[in-house]
């Protein structure tokens, strides 16, 4: 199938999704992760009408999204992979969200970057909810902390939280513990689910899902 043919199946499985949940589809956004693959094969996501796109490396997004934005004024390009803080103002230049704010250096980094620069982006913190040692993201137990730091102290404009759940594990649990911990932080939106379970995230009340071979094709 095409990626426009991809596109539209994705958002019907999200409206199907939202609606066995008794949510409003319309306030859950398809962030299409377009990593690995080459502009000419994201072009026609944009000219179907896709305007959020996810990457998770700076240097690839900096190569790519200077021309493909030409295509389209209102792209925003969410940063979703691991972030160096050697990089992170090249990051706050070529993104409009930084979904992966995992921990304490990087958020002061990109403080420091987006006053610098004039831009303050809208920023995910990323849970480890797996407490998976080798995982990026901030413990469970100390989120409620970090979100004070990065809000309070930082000034980062902190939109919601984020997780990957583990590959082998059943991600409902992860997804209900992310929604828990937004509720019990007054944060409104939910970053999680993946090609492989969008649709049980939005049972869970994700406000944003981060779909890439779905729509474009096996990385
Ligand atoms: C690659 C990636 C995705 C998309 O994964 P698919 O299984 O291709 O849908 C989502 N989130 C993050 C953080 C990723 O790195």
């Amino acid at each position: 199938m095409s990626v426009e043919e991809n596109l539209l199946e994705i958002k019907s499985k999200m409206a199907k999704a939202a609606e066995e949940a008794g949510r409003d589809a319309d306030g859950i956004v398809l962030v299409a992760v377009s990593k690995t693959f080459e502009a000419d094969h994201i072009l026609p996501a944009i000219e179907a009408g896709q305007r959020v796109f996810g990457e998770n490396r700076v240097q690839e997004a900096q190569a790519k999204w200077p021309g493909l934005r030409a295509r389209a004024s209102d792209i925003e390009l969410h940063l979703i992979g691991p972030l160096q803080s050697n990089k992170a103002a090249e990051a706050v230049s070529v993104f409009d969200v930084i979904e992966s704010v995992d921990r304490e250096k990087i958020a002061r980094v990109l403080a420091d970057e987006m006053q610098r620069q004039g831009r303050n982006l809208p920023v995910y913190i990323q849970v480890n909810t797996g407490s998976e040692p080798q995982k990026a993201g901030i413990a469970p137990d100390e989120v409620a902390n970090f979100v004070s730091l990065c809000s309070t102290e930082l000034g980062l404009q902190v939109r919601g939280l984020m997780c990957i759940p583990p590959v082998d594990e059943n991600p409902g649990p992860h997804f209900a513990l992310l929604q828990k911990l937004a509720s019990e932080n007054n944060l409104q939106n939910l970053s999680m689910g993946m090609s492989s379970d969008f649709e049980t995230a939005i049972g869970f009340g994700a406000t944003s899902v981060r779909v890439g071979s779905a729509i474009f094709g096996h990385r």
